[in-house]
């Protein structure tokens, strides 16, 4: 943590970034169903004296900031993940069934402590800022719901948004390093169902039943040959089959089989092609077995892409804050609903170093910690994208 360049506001609030990310963590809440992390948001904004819009894609929050000139979009999530917490501490999830295993505890208390600090020098910025916490990262669309709500979509509503701007933690890099890719900054991730209707019967008698095991069987591997047989070497994807379900007893050939299973892809024509191959497969494999095989896709988050000029702006500013960082690159395969803001402005979405230095704690994981001094750097970050991008030199926050 030596050699950074911390915001002195920031560094004096350190007990206070603590405090809330903790008082999160302790209190974690899933999806839509954020009633207790909403208001401590809400009124931790009003407090502020910032505009507080309610309410938001169903339960989001946004605070806005105004002023003559560019509008730039922070982002941070506020749902947790269904996980039972394993992790000791004073600040343990006092919530059954739920925890704050994605970081997302201190993505709001980095936004929050900005919003603090960059609020007492509203009048240096030339330019407005939204402050935007969503629901349901985790699965629930929550930023699309944001972004195409009625009342207040959050991007067009005035001020219009013109870049897109968030941090996520990254425990497998150490506090002071980043990750900012220089394109897909998550992947497009798709779940799929399919449904073998064989017909079932007696264990000992297969040649009067369609064996939808069997079938099963041959679909997992023709499934695999998707990847490296039609896509094209140059592209990156996966396709994994995670759950297949027939059958409960040792002597009777089951009726059906439910397969379950997820693609991850980056480029829309690549997730196109593995889509129409997978469907194929499974008429194809149905005809040959004289059954029907149904192929249901159910579509998740796009990829993140990071627009050319905000990566540079993202990057300038980290080396800022901590002039010694390591940048990771890579496209990562997790999905990220930041996808929503980004595909309809420019933005970029960065990995913050908070490595803990224990086993076991990374993202999803009921032991997930992080290094809560690196939360001063995201903090920071947020501050001087705001220094550089809406004020003028002699003039900074
Ligand atoms: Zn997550
Ligand atoms: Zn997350």
């Amino acid at each position: 943590m030596e050699g950074l360049n911390i915001h002195p506001e920031v560094a004096e609030l350190y007990p206070e970034l603590l405090e809330i990310r903790r008082g999160f963590h302790k209190n974690p809440e899933l999806l839509f169903e954020l009633p207790k992390t909403s208001a401590f948001i809400i009124e931790y904004l009003q407090s502020l004296n910032i505009e507080v819009h309610t309410e938001v894609g169903k339960i989001g929050v946004v605070g806005v900031i105004r002023g003559e000139g560019p509008c730039i979009l922070l982002r941070a999530d506020m749902d947790a993940l269904p996980i039972e917490e394993l992790k000791e501490s004073d600040y343990k999830s006092s919530n059954p069934g739920a925890m704050h295993a994605c970081g997302h505890d201190a993505h709001m208390a980095m936004l929050l402590v900005a919003a603090k600090v960059i609020s007492r020098h509203r009048d240096k910025v030339k330019g407005s800022i939204k402050f935007m916490f969503q629901p349901a990262e985790e699965g629930g669309h929550g930023a699309r719901f944001m972004r195409d709500d009625p009342l207040y979509p959050i991007l067009d509503s005035e001020p219009r948004v013109d870049e897109v701007y968030a941090i996520h933690v990254e425990p497998q890099m150490k506090s002071g390093d980043f990750f900012c890719s220089d394109k897909f900054s998550s992947s497009c991730c798709d779940d799929f169902s399919i449904e073998i209707h064989g017909k079932g019967g007696h264990g000992s008698a297969p040649f009067l039943c369609i064996d939808p095991v069997v079938i099963a069987s041959e679909l997992v591997l023709a499934l695999q040959t998707i990847v490296p047989r039609n896509i094209n070497t140059k592209y990156q994807s996966v396709i994994s089959v995670c759950s297949i379900k027939a059958g409960e007893t040792y002597n009777a050939i089951p009726d059906s089989c439910i397969l379950l299973g997820t693609i991850r892809t980056y480029e829309k024509e690549v997730r196109e092609q593995i889509i129409q191959r997978a469907t194929e497969i499974c008429e194809g494999l149905g005809i040959a077995n004289n059954t029907k095989i149904t192929f249901k896709i159910d579509p998740g988050y796009g990829a993140i892409i990071n627009d050319p000029k905000c990566i540079e702006k993202s990057v300038d500013t980290f080396k800022k804050v901590s002039p010694n960082a390591v940048r990771y690159m890579g496209y990562p395969m997790y999905g990220e609903d930041f996808s929503y803001l980004t595909d309809v402005r420019p933005g970029c979405f960065i990995g913050l170093g908070c490595n803990p230095g224990e086993r076991g704690a990374v993202l999803h994981s009921p032991n997930f910690n992080i290094d809560e001094r690196a939360m001063m750097i995201g903090s920071s970050w947020f501050i001087q994208l705001i220094n550089d991008q809406l004020c003028s030199n002699e003039d900074l926050i």
